[in-house]
């Protein structure tokens, strides 16, 4: 049984809104509700687990129903970081059961099916697979104000979610791991520490993190263009 982490605990302190940047309308819908459709459409996504800020998770079942959430069986508060929300939901897994797990953070509304099943099935052959993006723009090493040197852009790839890991493979990597560490921003790099291989499955750019006010202008013009 595959298994979905919806990573949705943070605060949103970058959007300056009062509510977190995941319950934010993007077109008359909240971001979160975007963001779990394509794993209710996927195939091979047995269940998903929503993490939550706890004071945001009361009603978010029956929210969820309302927009036709089968596959939703779990509401988990979240943690302090992003690391400790994610080992939060991996906790909740039922261990004898688990194939899977699909991590992915809940402001990244335009994941689409293929690629989730792409990035599934890489995990499936391997153990551990990531979604990821060329580098755009030409990359510098710095130290302070100087540069150190240019990276080589080729070979350079933006991390996006979802990150698709065997379950044992995932609860070991988060086994003494202190996920107060800030420079814990995704599980691949957890993977990486053990020394385990992760495949790289290429995605569209489309798949944005919200994460500014601009990011849900931007948001609003994507889905525009995609329903025009
Ligand atoms: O902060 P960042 O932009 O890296 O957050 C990525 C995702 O992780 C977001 O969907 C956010 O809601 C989630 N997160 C979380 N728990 C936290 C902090 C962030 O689930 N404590």
């Amino acid at each position: 049984m595959n298994t979905a982490i919806i990573a949705a605990a943070g605060s949103g302190s970058r959007m300056a809104s009062d509510r977190p940047k995941q319950f934010l309308q993007l077109a008359g819908k909240p971001i979160i509700f975007h963001t779990l459709a394509p794993f209710e459409e996927c195939g091979n996504i047995h269940e998903v687990i929503v993490v939550l800020p706890a004071e945001e998770s009361a009603g978010f079942l029956s929210m969820a129903g309302k927009f036709g959430l089968r596959k939703l069986t779990k509401v988990v508060p979240g943690g302090a970081t992003r690391a400790d929300s994610v080992k939060r939901g991996l906790q909740s897994i039922r261990s004898a059961t688990a194939g899977i797990v699909a991590v992915h953070d809940g402001v990244r509304p335009f994941v689409t099916v293929e690629e989730i099943e792409r990035t599934i099935a890489a995990a499936t052959e391997t153990g551990a697979a990531i979604l990821v993006a060329p580098a755009i723009d030409t990359i510098k090493e710095v130290d302070s104000d100087k540069v150190v040197r240019t990276v080589d852009r080729k070979k350079l790839r933006r991390a996006l979610t979802p990150q698709c890991f065997r379950y044992d493979l995932l609860r070991k990597a988060y086994e003494n791991v202190d996920v107060n560490d800030p420079s814990l921003t995704d599980e691949s790099s957890l993977i990486e520490r053990l020394g385990e291989p992760v495949m790289v499955v290429e995605g569209s750019a489309r798949n944005m993190k919200i994460t500014t006010p601009r990011d849900l202008v931007l948001a609003e013009a994507i889905l525009r263009d995609c329903l025009g």
